[in-house]
């Protein structure tokens, strides 16, 4: 069998006017066809993934483009048209092919186009024709779009926010690309529109044990696959929101009926799954009266959904409450990076740190530091991969506070993060991640308590006053009772 492949991943915020460009791509590592060998363990991690299943299956692969971009704001339009036309062209190359299995984020907007993988995989499907198996992995953030049911046989998302199940979901998506090019499934597809913007942990009841259910019909009685695609609040475009679909084995009745039963209970579970959110000052308060490390995700400066990083609102609390102990990061600061380094491990001196973005960002800091720890090139580990900060540096304040700066935008997604710059957490009472979920799953087992903790940020999470232009303003939280929808793809008028 002879499986085509390709990923490109980002997520785009509209509401923030920082455009993604060559260099937000390229500093994530942007490969041509061997994105598999060269980077096996970060951005090549699904194609790697991919290789080794088809090697051990006796498939043929041919590997295309591998990119991705820290979430920003809208790729930029002759962008995201050679990113589109690489993969095209590389399709039509390489044909023949018995299957096409993408990785693709699902709420990529670019410049003039806000559904980027919808338009992509218009375009696979003419390539290959109507009966070639069109096999795509989404993050479990994606919009899902009638245009991308439309041309795919076989969506299926991320089921686990964090997402610690992306190369678990790669071989669902794999196994049943296979399986449909060996006619041993017939894919069809339902899918239901919840009406519904937010965020859902699903580390925690209810959507634990509502993500357990949705696995367990899995490969059972005809079900071939179940997702929930959350959606990305702040990405402005005109089907945002909660989906949930399933695939079944030729059985569309099926697929419609079980989809419909789990999105009602889905909407039914809407005002106790919403992430619990702390104010500051309380947090502070546990944190400074209770024994144990306190960990605090800064959700609303989270880099992973478009935020700048260098919001300064957490850290000028701790320093006017004069916190000891603490650890806070990463802040992204190319100036204040570069300024430390050059005066290197050991060096005193006063340094204006974050604030710089814009209004979300807040003041920046006036700080006198000590640089205790200077990177060349920080990673840490993630989720399923690797993940990048670049040149780097660990500061220390008067008042015993450890800062990470970096010069890669990112999220904190683990321990390793900190301990990688030097910075170490054992002994620490306070430990504060920019960083809105996927922190979670490293954290956790070090920490004695967890709060999610709102400031002015870029994500905020008021769902229902969302500036939306585009998207349908009838969704929760806006309204109380949303009622589910089927959603009619089956052809271009049904839109
Ligand atoms: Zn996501």
């Amino acid at each position: 069998m002879h499986i085509f492949a390709a990923q490109l991943l980002t997520e785009t915020n509209t509401l923030t006017s920082t455009p993604t460009g060559w260099p937000a791509y390229e500093e994530f590592g942007l490969f041509h066809g061997d994105g598999s060998r060269r980077a096996p363990d970060a951005n090549g991690a699904f194609l790697a993934a991919l290789r080794n299943w088809c090697e051990a299956d006796g498939h043929r692969m041919t590997e295309s483009l591998c990119a991705a971009a820290q979430p920003n704001g809208v790729t930029v339009r002759p962008v995201y048209e050679a990113l589109r036309a690489e993969i095209l062209a590389d399709l039509r190359a390489a044909l023949p092919v018995d299957a096409v299995v993408l990785h693709l984020h699902g709420a990529m907007v670019a410049d003039g186009c806000d559904d980027c993988e919808g338009e992509i995989l218009d375009e696979v499907r003419r390539i290959v024709g109507p009966h070639v198996p069109v096999a795509v992995e989404l993050d479990l953030h994606c919009h899902l779009t009638r245009r991308m049911l439309r041309a795919a046989d076989i969506l299926a998302a991320y089921q686990e926010y964090p997402h610690d199940d992306i190369l678990r979901r790669a071989r669902h998506v794999y196994d049943l690309a296979v399986a449909a090019a060996a006619r041993r499934v017939h894919p069809v597809t339902a899918a239901v529109d919840c009406r519904m913007s937010g965020l859902w942990h699903t580390t925690r009841e209810p959507m634990k044990s509502f993500v357990a259910e949705m696995q367990a019909l899995e490969g059972r009685d005809g079900v071939l696959s179940v997702s929930l695609g959350h959606g990305f609040p702040w990405g402005d475009v005109a089907e945002e929101g909660a989906r949930l679909w399933v695939v079944a084995d030729g059985d569309r009745a099926l697929a419609e009926a079980t989809a419909l039963r789990l999105a009602r209970r889905f909407v039914a579970l809407r005002d106790a799954t919403l992430p619990p959110l702390t104010a500051l000052d309380d947090a502070l308060d546990a944190a400074a009266r209770a024994d144990g490390l306190t960990v605090l995700a800064d959700v609303a400066d989270n880099a992973g959904g478009g935020a700048p990083g260098d919001s300064t609102f957490i850290l000028r609390r701790m320093l006017e409450r004069g916190v000891r102990n603490a650890a806070i990061g990463a802040f992204w600061d190319l100036g204040a990076v570069h300024i430390c380094r050059d005066a290197g491990v050991g060096a005193r001196l006063d340094l204006r740190l974050g604030g710089k973005c814009g209004p979300y960002s807040g003041d920046p800091l006036d700080l006198s530091v000590t640089v205790t720890g200077v990177v060349e090139d920080l990673w840490q580990r993630g989720l399923d991969a690797d993940e990048r900060f670049g040149p780097a540096v660990a500061l220390r304040t008067e008042n015993g506070i450890d800062i990470l700066v970096c010069s890669v935008r990112c999220q904190v997604f683990s321990p390793s993060a900190f301990t990688n710059a030097g910075i170490a957490l054992a002994d620490k009472q306070l430990v504060v991640v920019k960083s809105t979920q996927h922190f979670y799953t490293a954290f956790a087992p070090l920490a004695a308590r967890t709060f999610y903790v709102s400031t002015p940020g870029a994500l905020r999470q008021d769902f229902g006053a969302i500036p939306y232009r585009h998207r349908d303003p009838v969704y929760w939280p806006r309204i109380t009772h949303p009622e589910p929808v089927l959603l009619n793809f089956a052809s271009e008028g049904s839109e």
